[in-house]
């Protein structure tokens, strides 16, 4: 259950960004997530509509969460390939030597607000 801290952290950047840009009513967060993180959706949710009360600006936003697979790169036989389990096995050589490409993600694309 490492959601609670995730979504913590995003209010904390959110509001940062929210500040420099002088918004007053946040309305849209939008986040890459990658799978690697296997963030329970509903986890994210609840914990996002149960903090938001807490940071000014923040009680009608919306949180929207794109999803990223996870792509692994290897390094023996050089193909880049999708990978449905966080095992980070090339599925078509069985090497261990592999890169994570893509699916590590976690940061906000863009926020939405209210400008002053
Ligand atoms: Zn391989």
């Amino acid at each position: 259950m490492h959601e609670g801290s995730i979504v913590k952290s995003l209010f904390d950047i959110a509001n940062k960004i929210k500040e420099d840009e002088n918004l007053v009513e946040i309305h849209k967060i939008k986040v890459i997530v990658g799978k690697f993180h296997q963030i329970v959706d509903e986890v994210m949710f609840m914990y996002f509509d149960l903090m938001k009360k807490e940071y000014k600006g923040f009680e009608n936003a919306e949180l929207i969460m794109e999803e990223r697979d996870v792509k692994i790169k290897c390094k023996k036989c050089n193909q880049t390939l999708l990978i449905e389990e966080p095992i980070f096995i090339c599925p078509n050589c069985e090497s261990f030597d592999t890169e994570i490409v893509e699916g590590d993600e976690l940061h906000i694309a863009t926020i939405e607000g209210e400008k002053n």
